[in-house]
């Protein structure tokens, strides 16, 4: 099995409103800390967000509007890549069972060759995220992420 050395990258300016953006943050603060990780936090720019979507504001959640929301994100993923001269990156997007992972592979195939097609969801994944949150007392969300999924 490959080994990676792992930074972690906080990029969600899909959320809203910035103190649950905060909120986020602050427990992907937390996890970082446990397992002794690097955290790079993205700018939070929820206007440039809000127009990159534009148009697609009424779609329902799984939509195109959530495909543009992972292209947003990914894109900003794959340009810290390239900043930071990191060979590869993926996204715990595909933890999530309402998130479909084989779309997520295929934005992410289009952006960048650097793009690792990982499925967090297999192996009892989301279970074990749930085991994971409970013993590190983390905030559990109760919505996507944006105003649209509220
Ligand atoms: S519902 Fe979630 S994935 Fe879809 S646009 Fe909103 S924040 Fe993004």
């Amino acid at each position: 099995m490959k080994e990676y050395s792992v930074v972690l990258f906080f990029s969600n300016s899909n959320i809203f409103p910035q103190e649950e953006y905060e909120k986020r943050l602050e427990n992907a603060r937390k996890i970082a800390s446990v397992y002794g990780l690097e955290l790079i936090e993205d700018i939070y720019d929820h206007t440039a967000w809000l127009s990159f979507i534009k148009g697609l504001e009424d779609e329902p959640e799984k939509g195109k509007r959530c495909e543009k929301c992972f292209e947003f994100n990914l894109a900003r993923a794959a340009q810290k890549a390239d900043e930071l001269g990191i060979d590869h990156f993926t996204t715990t997007l595909t933890i999530s069972p309402h998130k479909d992972s084989i779309k997520i592979f295929e934005i992410g195939r289009r952006l960048s060759d650097k793009f690792l097609e990982i499925n967090f969801k297999k192996k009892d994944g989301f279970k074990h995220s749930l085991e994971l949150s409970d013993k590190h007392e983390l905030y559990r969300q109760e919505f996507c992420g944006c105003e649209f999924s509220r």
